[in-house]
This record gives structure tokens, C-alpha cells and sequence, in this order.
């Protein structure tokens, strides 16, 4: 099972793409090898995501786009309710058929989280993100599947190699279908993948280095187009100067091993197509997704100990800019009970409960811990550097890490 992600960790895939808006069905694209399903959601929270994903036709497209693949078998893309966030290239021997692209609604959701906030400054819009993300992710995955299905060799991790793959694809259609998935592919590894401490012993690569390996490719193909990420700084030039050659590499392995099993004739006539234009209607809708899935999570935090006069702090660590922090603030949490503290954006928390005589902190072993410096007028501060001022003492405040498919939290403090 090759998955895009590790609890917050991604990949991407081969070769999808969103419906232009008003386009025609293409007849002309199809492969009698690949089916598609839209699953119906146990969950009634996904009905419209599921509505809103077939009215996209999403599958659909991907059908098409995939179409000019010789597969020497069926081949069936689903969406489904999973129980995890994830997008995944399944083989399961005894289904039919066994090779399939599952997408989970919980990772439509994860993605539809991350775009920009409205009112957050961002050189890219929420479509583009979301698109361009969901759109690289299905590459990805198609990757993994092609190396499966056509018995593609890889050297080296396949993870990095489909996220090769979905990168190479995406740089062979015009410019604005290049720049919207590189855009939202290397968004999301930057913003959710590179979330949290890196596990260097994961299959995956870090969040960044699958950001710079993306913006690397894309550079390395259109130096002119991908300009900017230099000249901004996204892609530090050391690295750039060797992309040229990284995307040469890829281009070579892909010819030798890839391209004989792609119909030339279907594969000009999926590249001629416009794509990933949504219609009016489509960015209306995303734009009222945006507004549901910026009500943020809610939190709340209960007393379960026997332990009594408990007050909590709490900072959050900022979705939009990860080095920055939102203090929350200090609440007081009832004996035996909860405290519904709100709502908040972001992704990652930190806490820190005590009392006259016992503290929930994180012990000094916790690299994942925040030290943060308190006093005792209850107030600290956010990113305290190694000293403390006068007057506060420094704590190892837990971290918690929100899943992205959940709409709230609860704390629950216990003895
Ligand atoms: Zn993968």
C-alpha cells in the first residue's frame, strides 16, 4: 500500500486533473480499463463533499487523463470514506479489480483546510491551492501506480519517485496547468507534510525537502516560468543550479521507461485539453467550503483528575506562518468538569496545566515540547529564547497535534 501520507506526511501521483469549467465530456479520452466509483460516505458530513467531488468530476477526469496508459489490466479510481486521512494506490488481490486509486473524503477535507484563510495575505488563491494540491496528489498516486501496473523499475525511494513522476507530469501541459499543480503541490508539503518534527526514518522525505524537490523540477524544466521561486528565495540558488540537470535526468527516465506504455496519439489529444479551469459556479462553491472549514476546531478541556483549582495555558501554532505563535491565554478549568475555552485555526497546540501543587508539562526528554517562560501573574511568553526574565520560570509546555479530519478537541486532564 503506497499512501501519500504518514499521519501529516505526503506524496503525489501520476497525471489527473480537474474539470475544465464548462467542459465537454470527452468521449474521445476514454480507456475501457479504468473504472470509477463515488462511494457514498457512512459519515453525512461527506455527502456534500461527496456531491460536490462528482459534480467536479473528478474521477472522471482523472479517467480521461490517465487514458492514453497501456494497462495490462482494470484499474478502478474511488473515493471513500476511510476512516484516516489519506489518498492511497491500493492492489488488493482478491477485489475486482485488485489495482485501484483510493482518495479518502478525510483527505479531501485535510486539503480543503489548508488553503489560505481569507484575509490571509497569500500570493495564491484558495482554488488554486486546493486544485492544485488535490490534483498533485493524484499524480502522485498515479505514479505509484504506474510503477506497479507496467512493472516501472525504481531506484531509490519510490516516494520520491512519484513525486517525481507527478511534478514531470504536471510540467508537460501549458503554463497554467504547470504552475497551478506545482503551486499547490509544493504549498501542501511546505504547510501540512513539513508540519510537526520531521521522522527521517519514514519512507517519505521530509515535508521540506519534498517542497524544494518540487519547486527543483519545476524550475529545472522552465527556468523562465519558475523564475520567481529563485528570485524570492523559495529555491535556494546552490540548489537551483543543478536543477536543470535533475529535471534532464527525470525526463530521461521517464522516455526510457514510462513513455512505451503511453498511446503518443491519446497522450497529444490529454495535453491539447485545456485543464483545471474551474467555472464560475465551482470557485463559488470552494469559496463557501473555504468560509466552513474556517470555522476552525473547537476546544475544550476537562478536569478528570482529583486533582482540584486547575488552570490551563494554551498557544497555538499559527497554520498561516508556522514560526509565529497565538497565545491563548490562561483558563481556568472546573473541578470535575469542562471549560468549552473556543475555537481556534491551527494545527498544532501547546498546553501547560497546573495547580497549587501539580503540573501536566512535558518532561525535559519531550524534544517535542515547547519551553515557554511563566510567572505568576499569569502571563508568558511566546518563543521564550533560553532565558527567562526576572520574575518567571521557564516550563515544557505539551504539544498536541490536531488531525486535520477532526472538528474539535478535548483535553482531558487525568491523575
Ligand atoms: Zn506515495
Amino acid at each position: 500500500m503506497k499512501s501519500i501520507i504518514r499521519v501529516a506526511v505526503v506524496a503525489l501521483a501520476c497525471g489527473a486533473a480537474f474539470k475544465p469549467a464548462l467542459a465537454q465530456t470527452s468521449s474521445d479520452l476514454s480507456n475501457s480499463l479504468i473504472t470509477y466509483s463515488y462511494s457514498p460516505p457512512k459519515s453525512a458530513k461527506y455527502v456534500p463533499m461527496k456531491d460536490r467531488l462528482k459534480s467536479f468530476q473528478v474521477l472522471e477526469q482523472l479517467s480521461q487523463f490517465l487514458s492514453p496508459l497501456r494497462l495490462p489490466h482494470q484499474f478502478m479510481l474511488e473515493v471513500m470514506e476511510c476512516g484516516f486521512v489519506n489518498a492511497q494506490f491500493v492492489v488488493i488481490p482478491r477485489a475486482d479489480p485488485a489495482w485501484r486509486i483510493r482518495l479518502c473524503y478525510e483527505f479531501v477535507e485535510a486539503i480543503e483546510r489548508i488553503g489560505p484563510k481569507q484575509g490571509e495575505q497569500s500570493e495564491f488563491s484558495y482554488e488554486d491551492i486546493v486544485v492544485g494540491s488535490l490534483v498533485g496528489v493524484l499524480l502522485h498516486e498515479g505514479g505509484h501506480a504506474v510503477f506497479n501496473m507496467v512493472n516501472v523499475p525504481v531506484w531509490g525511494r519510490e516516494e520520491d519517485a512519484a513525486d517525481e513522476m507527478s511534478t514531470f507530469i504536471a510540467l508537460q501541459f501549458n503554463k497554467d496547468v504547470a504552475l497551478t499543480i506545482v503551486r499547490g503541490y509544493s504549498y501542501m508539503a511546505k504547510k501540512w507534510f513539513a508540519f510537526g518534527a520531521p521522522l527521517y526514518s519514514d519512507e517519505h522525505g521530509t515535508g521540506l525537502q519534498r517542497y524544494y524537490n518540487t519547486l527543483c523540477l519545476a524550475y529545472g524544466a522552465d527556468p523562465v516560468l519558475f523564475k520567481d521561486f529563485v528570485d524570492k528565495g523559495d529555491l535556494p540558488k546552490e540548489r537551483a543550479e543543478s536543477c536543470p540537470r535533475e529535471y534532464r535526468q527525470i525526463k530521461f527516465a521517464f522516455e526510457k521507461t514510462v513513455l512505451p506504455f503511453v498511446d503518443q496519439n491519446l497522450m497529444k489529444q490529454v495535453q491539447a485539453r485545456q485543464w483545471l479551469k474551474l467555472s464560475p459556479g465551482q470557485v463559488a462553491t470552494l469559496r463557501q467550503q473555504q468560509q466552513k472549514q474556517q470555522q476552525t476546531f473547537s476546544f475544550a478541556a476537562c478536569n478528570l483528575s482529583s486533582v482540584s483549582g486547575v488552570n490551563l495555558a494554551l498557544t497555538v501554532r499559527q497554520v498561516s506562518d508556522p514560526q509565529k505563535w497565538q497565545v491563548y491565554g490562561w483558563f481556568a478549568i472546573p473541578d470535575n468538569g469542562c471549560n468549552y475555552i473556543g475555537t481556534f485555526y491551527g494545527e498544532t497546540f501547546f498546553w501547560y496545566a497546573f495547580s497549587n501543587n501539580t503540573a501536566w508539562s512535558a518532561p525535559d526528554t519531550d524534544r517535542t515540547a515547547s519551553k515557554q517562560c511563566i510567572d505568576n501573574v499569569r502571563a508568558f511568553d511566546e518563543l521564550a529564547g533560553a532565558r527567562c526574565k526576572t520574575g518567571q520560570v521557564p516550563v515544557n509546555f505539551r504539544r498536541w497535534n490536531v488531525d486535520p479530519a477532526a472538528t474539535g478537541v478535548t483535553l482531558k486532564l487525568q491523575d
